[in-house]
């Protein structure tokens, strides 16, 4: 497989700049900013607190809802507000990749909302929301088992990549975003669009766990810099 250089300017196994920055918001319990690339996030958490949906309770745990929102003005086409398949599926697909990190058994009764707003979006804004609502979560102060932390890779011109652009997730062959826990390195999202032999999906997941783990380290220190300047 050759390793060409991407459009971009990037090597095959190189993610683009990502900025993190914990505790951006006042009113929410915990809140988180990222940029990954053009991508920019805002992340929101509220809870856990006690369950105002009846149908919702659960009584020996707590439960985590989630709502992924994309800006009208995130995209090159104003997007039409409000929510459609695609944001119910990365609504639902987060909240089920975050749930696993959340002791939440502690606190029965109750839910956590998460709260994605998609600000510009450039490529990845599922794992890149994962992500920052993971460092909100923590900001939250809610008890987790791990951090999650959200990468894709995927294959452009018959490479596979690391964390593809905008241009590439659109022309590229297949993408493949994942989420992990990364202590453990349990995966708690998987999910592929486009087509991959056994091996080229082997070696996408190798790609996308070491960009979760090179991330991740960015996410602690995001929180490192948020509590070291606390009084
Ligand atoms: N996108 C867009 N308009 C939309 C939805 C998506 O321009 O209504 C762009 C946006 O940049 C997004 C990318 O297409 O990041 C890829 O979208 P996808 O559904 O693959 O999800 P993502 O990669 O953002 O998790």
């Amino acid at each position: 497989m050759s390793k060409s250089i991407r459009e971009d300017g990037r090597n095959y196994n190189e993610l683009r700049p990502i900025k993190i920055k914990a505790g951006v918001l006042e009113r929410a319990d915990g809140s988180a900013y990222i940029e990954v690339g053009g991508n920019k996030i805002l992340a929101a958490v509220y809870g856990p607190r006690e369950s105002y949906i009846r149908r919702l309770i659960e009584p020996n745990t707590g439960i985590v809802r989630c709502k992924y929102n994309m800006a009208p003005f995130s995209v090159d086409t104003r997007k039409r507000p409000g929510p459609d398949r695609r944001s119910t599926e990365i609504s639902k697909i987060t909240a089920e990749a975050l749930r696993p990190a959340l002791m939440l058994e502690n606190y029965p009764r109750s839910m956590v909302d998460v709260y994605i707003e998609v600000i510009e979006a450039e490529g990845g804004t599922r794992c890149a929301g994962i992500t920052c609502a993971s460092v909100a979560l923590v900001d939250a102060g809610i008890p987790m088992r791990d951090m999650v932390v959200g990468c894709a890779a995927g294959k452009v011109n018959d490479e596979i990549v690391l964390d593809l652009s905008e241009i590439e997730d659109k022309q590229g062959q297949a993408d493949l975003p994942i989420a992990i826990m990364p202590r453990t390195g349990d995966i708690t999202l998987l999910q592929c669009d486009g087509n991959l032999s056994e091996e080229e999906f082997n070696i996408a997941l190798d790609l996308a766990m070491d960009g979760c783990l090179e991330i991740n380290k960015l996410q602690k220190e995001a929180l490192m810099d948020e509590y070291s300047n606390d009084d």
